[in-house]
C-alpha cells in the first residue's frame, strides 16, 4: 500500500489507470514526477507546458455538485452542445440548476453539416429544442471550434451577455468544449499564463480559470458522458463516428416499403408503409449501411451484429444494449434523428420506425433541408 499522491495543479488524487478520468497520469510520466518533487496530473502537466486544455471525466455525482455551486455564483453560464446530439448534449435540469443566472447556448461543430443546411433554420430548431427542456437561452450561437467559424461573434456575445461577470463554460463530454476553450485562449490571452485551481474545496473537480481583462474569469468545468449519448456506447476508435471530421456527404437509398437500413450496428431504420420512395442519409461518411428487408431483419441483427454489422465491435456486443423502436408517421417532410450519430430525410405520410440502443434519443423535428 502506497500514499495516495495528489497533483499539485489541480488537487486530484493521481492514478495511472484511466486516462480519461481526473487524476491520471502516464506511469512513466509520474516517475519522473517523483524524482522532480513535482507530480502533476497529465491534463495540468499539458496546460502548464503547452497551454492546452485536455478533457476530463466526472462522476454525475460530482457533475450536480458542480452545477449547484454555479447556481449560488453570479455568472453567465455559456452551455456548448453538439448540435449533432442535442438529446445527448443537453445537460438534464440546467435550467433548474443555473438558477436565475443567464444562459448562451452554443451549438457546435457546425462545420460537419452539409452547406445546404440553411444556419437560420439549424438556430431555430435548437431554440425551440431548449425551450421544450425549460431552458430560455439569451440567444443561440453556432460555431466551429475546429474550423474557427463564428468564434469572434461568440467572444463578441459573451463580452456583451456577461456585463462584467464571471463565465462558466459548460457542457458534457464529447462536444468539443476542449477545442473551444483552447481556441479562445489562443484568441484572447495570447501567451498569458494560465492558472489552474480546485475552487471549491473538498471535491476533485480541475477547474481552469482564464483571466479576462477586467479581473474576471471564464471558467472552463470538467464534462460528464451520460448514457444518452452515443458516444457513451462506442469504444475509442469508433468514437469519430459520433464526431464527424468532414463534412457530411449526403446518401440517398432508393427503398421500397418493407425494407430496412441498418447503420452499422448502431441504429436501424425500418421503412413500413408507403410508395417506393428516396431517402436521404446523414451521417459519418465512414458509417456502413446495410439494406435487408424487414420481415429479416431482426433475425439478421442477431446474427450480424458485432460481425458484418460494426460497431459494436465482437468485445463490445456483450456490454451493448438491445435496440428499441420508435414509429412515426410524419405529416410535414422530416428528419428521423438518431441522437449523436445523424439523421434520415423522411417525406411526409409514409410510416418509418427508428431504433437505437435503449436510452440513447430516436426523435422527428420538421426537415433542416
Ligand atoms: P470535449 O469533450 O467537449 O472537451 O470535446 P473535445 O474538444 O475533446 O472534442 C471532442 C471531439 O469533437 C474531438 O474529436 C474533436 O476533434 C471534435 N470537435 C470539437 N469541436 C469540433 C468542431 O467544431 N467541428 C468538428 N467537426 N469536430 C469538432
Amino acid at each position: 500500500e502506497t500514499e495516495p499522491l495528489y497533483c499539485i495543479g489541480c488537487g486530484a488524487q493521481i492514478q495511472t489507470t484511466d486516462p480519461a478520468a481526473a487524476g491520471y497520469t502516464p506511469a512513466s510520466a509520474l516517475e519522473k514526477g517523483l524524482a522532480a518533487g513535482e507530480v502533476y496530473c497529465q491534463r495540468c502537466f499539458r496546460l502548464r507546458h503547452y497551454n492546452e486544455i485536455s478533457d476530463v471525466r466526472l462522476t454525475d455525482d460530482d457533475f450536480l455538485k458542480l452545477l449547484t455551486q454555479i447556481g449560488d455564483t453570479d455568472a453567465l453560464i455559456v452551455n456548448v452542445i453538439d448540435i449533432f446530439d442535442f438529446s445527448g448534449s443537453i445537460i438534464p435540469g440546467l435550467h433548474r440548476f443555473v438558477g436565475k443566472n443567464p444562459v448562451l447556448l452554443v451549438g457546435n461543430k457546425v462545420d460537419v453539416l452539409p452547406k445546404s443546411v440553411k444556419r437560420g433554420k439549424v438556430r431555430h430548431w435548437l431554440q425551440e429544442q431548449a425551450h421544450a427542456v425549460g431552458l430560455r437561452p439569451l440567444d443561440v450561437l453556432l460555431t466551429s471550434a475546429k474550423s474557427g467559424y463564428e468564434l469572434d461573434e461568440l467572444l463578441a456575445a459573451i463580452d456583451k451577455y456577461r456585463a462584467g461577470r464571471d463565465v462558466y463554460v459548460v457542457g458534457v463530454t464529447n462536444v468539443g468544449k476542449s477545442t473551444l476553450i483552447n481556441q479562445i485562449i489562443k484568441r484572447t490571452t495570447g501567451t498569458q499564463d494560465l492558472i489552474t485551481t480546485s475552487r471549491f474545496p473538498g471535491t476533485t473537480l480541475d477547474k481552469i480559470e482564464i483571466p479576462l481583462d477586467d479581473g474576471h474569469q471564464l471558467i472552463d468545468t470538467p464534462g460528464i458522458i451520460h448514457r444518452e449519448q452515443m458516444a457513451y456506447y462506442l469504444g475509442p476508435k469508433d468514437l469519430r463516428l459520433v464526431a464527424p471530421q468532414k463534412p457530411i456527404k449526403p446518401k440517398t437509398f432508393q427503398l421500397n416499403s418493407e425494407q430496412t437500413l441498418f447503420l452499422g450496428g448502431l441504429a436501424r431504420f425500418d421503412y413500413e408503409r408507403g410508395p417506393h420512395t428516396g431517402f436521404t442519409l446523414y451521417l459519418d461518411n465512414n458509417l456502413l449501411v446495410h439494406r435487408t428487408k424487414l420481415s429479416n431483419a431482426d433475425d439478421f441483427y442477431d446474427r450480424q451484429a458485432g460481425k458484418l454489422l460494426q460497431p459494436p465491435r465482437p468485445n463490445e456486443l456483450a456490454d451493448f444494449p438491445p435496440l428499441a423502436r420508435i414509429q412515426f408517421t410524419p405529416k410535414v417532410k422530416s428528419d428521423l434523428v438518431f441522437a449523436g450519430l445523424g439523421w434520415i430525410t423522411v417525406p411526409a405520410g409514409i410510416t418509418v420506425s427508428g431504433w437505437a440502443p435503449e436510452g440513447v434519443a430516436v426523435t422527428m423535428r420538421p426537415a433542416l433541408i
